[in-house]
């Protein structure tokens, strides 16, 4: 994979620590196997899995890899290689939501979610090594989350599929660490398929891995991660998502998925006169037209015509900035630049506030793209971001 600038934190091939010697020196003996999930980025449909809507990410290069074996003592010992602290001990049948526990929260919530819906998991020791960025919108709490359900089911013989899989994840970090994420990040860890990118319907789960050749078609996806996050994105997902509630309250829908593109401004029209917060209005204008531009995008890639995608992301980034207000000047610079450098098109990808952004670009002109951003940034005076080529890579999986 193309370094095109500074390479992020992680290194983007192979692990820095070999999982497997990790779990030998840490618990003694060979584990049972080794699994891995990715992270993600989203190419299209932001804030919308929230409204039962549809979402587009594809799996990235970079995963979280656990060296796993079962115990029937019911302890839960945990260690990442990422984080300093050591291992972490556990009861499994003590295990409680909102109770703490750091980064091990994640794992640990998988296990008490698969137990809470009824699967007997009576322990295990699990080494963790992850070259997912944390905190840069590329779901490296998913890809933990994935990772540890994809082993548990495998040795445990529990038998769930994929979808069921990114359910328990998420019921992990909505329920047992207390963040209140969609589905979209844990169906892609545990869904996506080299290649392509995943049409998700997050109302039913229904997919459709939608080819997405990049090389083959001359092109790049860089995804660039600015390196910040703004606190001010904590608050700011619930009162997005509190508005979108009330919007779809206030025209009488379960959800605003179930508000047609071609009913949007009549439905604008009736929140104006019912006296509607004016950003509620913006949030409703937000999420029923990114929905339009998955289909949009969709269709474009399905005949082939993924350059005419570039200002369908451009449109999605604007609507993300004017109307949901989630980005910050670090990705509106990304994507300012990299148009000016010559990219087909940009958006901020991930909850915003900082994280990420994705920049569809000839492949040709790819490095003077990136270039172009770092150079901006510099400019701009902000640290230096990391930039890499998102290679449309696997789902979770069992490694050996
Ligand atoms: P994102 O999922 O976008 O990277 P989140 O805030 O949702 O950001 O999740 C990041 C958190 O996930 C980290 O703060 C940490 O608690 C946990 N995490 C992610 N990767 C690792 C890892 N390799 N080792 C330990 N904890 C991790
Ligand atoms: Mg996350």
């Amino acid at each position: 994979m193309t370094q095109h600038a500074e390479p992020t934190a992680a290194a983007t091939e192979g692990h820095r620590t070999d999982p497997a010697a990790t779990f030998t020196e840490l618990y003694g003996g060979v584990p049972e196997g080794i699994w891995a999930a990715p992270g993600r980025v989203n190419l299209i449909g932001e804030y919308t899995d929230f409204n039962d809507g549809f979402v587009m990410p594809l799996a990235l290069p970079h995963t979280a890899v656990a060296a796993v074996s079962r115990r029937d003592d019911g302890v839960l010992r945990l260690y990442s290689t990422d984080v300093p602290g050591g291992v972490v001990s556990l009861r499994v049948d003590e295990l409680a939501p909102h109770s703490g526990h750091g980064w091990a929260a994640y794992p640990a919530g998988v296990l008490w979610a698969l137990r809470e819906a009824g699967h007997p998991v009576t322990g295990a020791d699990i080494a963790l090594t992850s070259t997912v960025p944390t905190g840069a919108g590329l779901s490296s709490s998913a890809a933990l989350e994935v990772v540890t359900a994809l082993a548990v089911s495998d040795l445990f013989e529990l038998g769930l599929s994929a979808a069921e899989l990114a359910v328990i994840g998420r019921r992990a970090e909505n329920a047992f660490v207390g963040v209140p994420c969609g589905i979209m990040d844990q169906m892609a860890s545990a869904c996506c398929t080299e290649g392509h990118a995943l049409h998700l319907d997050t109302r039913d789960l229904s997919l459709r891995q939608v080819p997405f050749d990049l090389a083959a078609q001359g092109l790049t996806l860089l995804v660039v991660d600015t390196r910040v996050k703004h606190a001010l994105g904590d608050g700011a997902y619930a009162e997005r998502r509190a508005g979108c509630e009330e919007g779809a309250r206030l025209l009488g829908i379960p959800m605003l998925r179930d508000l047609p593109y071609a009913g949007l401004d009549a439905a604008l029209t009736t929140l104006a006169d019912a006296g509607a917060d004016e950003s509620v209005i913006r949030y409703v204008r937000h999420v029923v037209s990114d929905n339009r531009r998955v289909e949009q995008v969709i269709s474009l890639l399905d005949t082939g015509d993924v350059r005419a995608a570039g200002p369908v992301l451009n449109a999605g980034h604007a609507s993300l900035r004017d109307d949901l207000r989630v980005s910050c000047p670090e990705l509106d610079l990304v994507v300012e630049a990299a148009n000016v450098a010559g990219a087909l098109g940009a958006r901020m990808t991930g909850g915003g506030f900082g994280g990420s952004a994705v920049v569809l670009v000839e492949a040709a002109a790819a490095g003077t793209v990136a270039k172009a951003v770092s150079e901006a940034f510099a400019a701009a005076g902000h640290a230096a971001p990391g930039i890499f080529d998102a290679v449309p890579s696997a789902g979770a999986r069992r490694l050996r």
